[in-house]
């Protein structure tokens, strides 16, 4: 079996860090990738507000930059996804879909968090004929379509800005009379002539045939009345749900379903610690799932360094 002393299971700008920080500190560290290797940063174009690329840079080149800095100083990344965890044993084990187990001495838990969606009946199933909630990876298939994107945060007002350059028509349906997206997300948004914005309107229903999404029937909640409306692409724009389903009952988690950490990135259970956006409902930026990675791998270092001299 694969022993280790550190194992990270996430790719995102968090784990990246961590693996940075601990192969320099010569714990040779496995990331298991997941199924998005490099995350929600590899979902997004421009990242405008990483420090040190004052042009900015691509979401999936910067992730591909932290990588390559990691295995430089002897990192080994692993196409694995991990379905479960045994924290109560020490070592503790760890359980990937493809039936490979690793022992390890700490766990760094960078899973970061995955797109929400309404729960509306066929969303799921129309994934990919119509209904998308990654702008950048899809929006290149509504050329000259009309598209409706869900939500009134930043994600929604990056995807319907983004989504601009392909679409003929853009609309934001939100549920309340007001955003809630940054001010300068915001200004953008106003600033496009193609997007125009339904406020304080609910989605009730996807309209689709054999051939993918048509339509969607929506409320307007101050006057009760529903519409419907003619749509090539739907998109879902309303935020994200940390990913911990792996870890079971064992470590705990807010009333929101993020890691509870203290003092950094600890966790309720020594020697198990989590970083980047599984644990942080508030910053979600990558700057900040970096510098928590980095913190993470330093608790490791510290925690191996405690248990040796033991
Ligand atoms: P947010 O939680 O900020 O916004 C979610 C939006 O979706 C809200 O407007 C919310 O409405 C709406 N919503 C949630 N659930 C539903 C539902 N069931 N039905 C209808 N509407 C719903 O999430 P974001 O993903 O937009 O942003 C998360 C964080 O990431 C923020 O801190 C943001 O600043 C950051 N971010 C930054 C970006 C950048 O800088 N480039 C890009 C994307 C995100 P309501 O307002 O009524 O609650």
């Amino acid at each position: 079996m694969e022993k280790r002393d550190v194992v990270i299971v996430g790719s995102g700008p968090a784990g990246h860090t961590a693996a940075l920080y601990s192969s320099r500190a010569n714990l040779k560290p496995l990331v298991l990738e997941g199924h998005e290797p490099g995350g929600q940063l590899t979902t997004t174009t421009d990242v405008e507000n990483f420090p040190g690329f004052p042009e900015g840079v691509q979401g999936p080149d910067l992730m591909d930059k932290m990588k390559k800095q990691a295995e430089r100083f002897g990192t080994q990344y692993w196409q694995k996804n991990v379905v479960k965890v045994d924290l109560n044993k020490k070592p503790f084990l760890i359980n990937c879909e493809d039936g490979t187990e690793i022992e390890a001495k700490t766990v760094i838990i960078s899973t970061g968090a995955s797109a929400k969606y309404l729960g509306l009946p066929n969303e799921k199933e129309l994934i990919g004929k119509g209904v998308s909630a990654c702008a950048t990876c899809d929006g290149f298939f509504f050329r000259n379509k009309i598209v409706h994107v869900v939500g009134g945060g930043d994600t929604a007002m990056e995807e319907a800005n983004f989504l601009t350059r392909f679409a003929e028509k853009v609309t934001i349906i939100h549920r309340r009379g007001s955003l809630r997206a940054s001010k300068p997300m915001q200004q953008r948004v106003f600033d496009n002539p193609k997007i125009d914005i339904l406020w304080n309107t609910v989605v009730e229903e996807i309209l689709f045939d054999d051939n993918g999404v048509k339509g969607i029937r929506v409320k307007n909640t101050e006057t009760n009345e529903s519409t419907e409306r003619q749509t090539d692409g739907f998109f879902l724009g309303i935020g994200h749900t940390p990913n911990t389903s792996f870890l079971g009952d064992q470590v705990q988690l807010d009333e929101n379903g993020f890691i509870k950490t203290e003092n950094g990135p600890d966790t309720n259970i020594p020697g198990v610690f989590a970083c980047g956006d599984v644990q942080d409902p508030f910053y979600r930026q990558a700057i900040t799932a970096a510098g928590s990675g980095c913190m993470a791998a330093m608790k490791v270092e510290k925690f191996l360094e405690d248990e040796e001299s033991k």
